[in-house]
């Protein structure tokens, strides 16, 4: 049987690099070595094409959050697909599911975002988000007001828009980015660039550069700061907890919008439902995707505050949209996905039993010789492989730790991401305490094999 699993495999594996270009990926050198089939899951666990059992650390893309296998989600696609699949919301139409889904956001984000305007993905809500930014500064009459102020190493999508707000230079260095009015300050990372800093002061010198970026530019040339609440695909960077007030205080000087986005830290990664409530911030945009469907279908929404909305809807046609905008069957799988979220408790259990229980079994990793630091918060975490633990120093600057060991998970089963040498984790948040431990048993193996 397993001669049988390992031809199916090759075959598919073969058929895949004939016609199949992979994103994020150096498509050689995978051709060679073969994309790993996944084919099943169920609860927190993938099966792939070799009928191996692997534990998802990262759920999916930071994504699945109620984990695999609901048929509640299943069952709302169907009914949705039976009754309406598709229509759109442009041209002066609306329907039931694109209704009830803005309803349903603005009542748990953040009390005064009530404006929900739908994508497909967190890239295209970055999209949105610039336009829509430099729209309103527009019209209120300080169309100088353009810049968007980010910061380096941030995530926040693919598209040309939202390569540009990101500040991930290799992603920069193809296409010619970033595109023009956007600047990249300091990011908040403190065991990598913290030098002989404590933290807290960190913090604030890294909110400062924001404050130094808006003086040069002048104050009137700003329109607003984007940024992740915990920056995800940088490498789980968890600010000192002196940043974000700082930053808070920052863009209510200059009179300048936040964006937060909250396409990994929303719908309960932090244990909270959004990044913002787990900092106290108040964004003028909320960038929400992934865990909005827990990643059964693709959809985004930008939620925008009632103090930029007005100004929306008092300034003619905004000319921007995508035929998917409230995609109907997208949306009635988010309503389904967060009714599960909210009937079941599933966040307030990750801020209250299984966060805490995975931070404080994450924490033990610290102890391994190679780790140099473990971080964390809520449903989310990572660990730094370092060399030598009193100098920080790592390896090599190629990631060639991290490579290894994320590889040494894989067959020992379990994903862990790597980003560098720093180890992620974000599983799906209905993990159980077993599971857990099962992850860090894996994770430690793995260290063992990459010493
Ligand atoms: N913003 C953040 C913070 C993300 O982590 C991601 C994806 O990982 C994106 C935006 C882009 O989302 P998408 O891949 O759905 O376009």
């Amino acid at each position: 049987e397993l001669c049988r699993f390992k031809q199916r495999t090759e075959t598919l594996q073969a058929n895949n690099h004939k016609h199949h270009l992979h994103p994020f990926s150096d498509n050689g050198a995978l051709a060679q070595e073969g994309a790993r089939v996944i084919e099943k899951a169920q609860g927190v666990y993938l099966y792939d094409s070799n009928g191996n059992k692997i534990l998802d650390g990262m759920a999916g893309l930071w994504c699945v959050n109620i984990g695999y296998g609901r048929q509640e989600l299943v069952d709302a696609a169907t009914q949705q697909m039976q009754q309406l699949p598709y229509y759109n919301t442009f041209f002066k139409t609306t329907h039931p599911p694109a209704v009830r889904l803005a309803e349903k956001l603005a009542e748990i984000a953040p009390e005064h975002l009530n404006h929900a305007f739908f994508t497909s993905s967190g890239s295209e809500c970055n999209d949105t988000v610039l336009r829509m930014v430099r729209h309103y500064w527009a019209a209120k009459e300080q169309p100088d007001k353009q810049v968007i102020i980010s910061r380096k190493n941030a995530y926040h999508g693919s598209t040309v828009a939202g390569a540009s707000l990101g500040g991930m230079t290799p992603m920069h260095k193809q296409g010619q980015l970033p595109i023009p009015g956007i600047v990249h300050i300091q990011q908040p990372y403190w065991y990598g660039e913290g030098g002989n800093l404590p933290a807290d002061e960190f913090g604030i010198h890294a909110a400062r550069a924001l404050e130094e970026q808006i003086l040069s530019l002048g104050e009137d040339k700003v329109a607003a700061f984007i940024a992740e609440p915990i920056q995800g695909a940088g490498g789980v960077i968890i600010p000192p907890d002196t940043y974000w007030p700082e930053i808070k205080r920052i863009l209510a000087k200059y009179d300048i919008l936040l964006v937060m986005d909250e396409v990994i830290c929303g719908f309960g990664r932090t244990g909270h439902w959004f990044g913002s409530n787990y900092y106290d911030l108040q964004p003028d945009f909320m960038s929400l995707a992934k865990g909005i469907t827990s990643g059964y279908l693709p959809l985004g929404a930008v939620m925008v505050s009632d103090k930029v909305a007005e100004v929306i809807r008092t300034s003619g046609e905004f000319n921007h949209g995508f035929t998917y905008s409230g995609h109907p069957t997208a949306a009635a799988v988010a309503l389904a996905n967060i009714e599960i979220l909210q009937n079941e408790g599933i966040i307030e259990k990750a801020r209250t039993i299984t966060g805490p229980y995975l931070q404080q079994r994450w924490s033990e990793l610290a102890a391994h010789p190679l780790v140099g630091e473990t971080r964390g918060a809520g449903m989310v975490a990572a660990l730094e492989i370092i060399s030598d633990k009193t100098s920080r120093t790592r390896f090599d600057d190629k990631g060639t730790a991290g490579t290894l060991c994320r590889d040494f998970c894989f067959n020992n089963g379990l994903v862990m991401r790597a980003v560098g040498d720093t180890m992620i984790i974000s599983p799906p948040l209905v993990i159980s305490g077993q599971e857990i431990d099962e992850l860090i048993e894996k994770a430690w193996k793995s260290l063992d094999q990459t010493a």
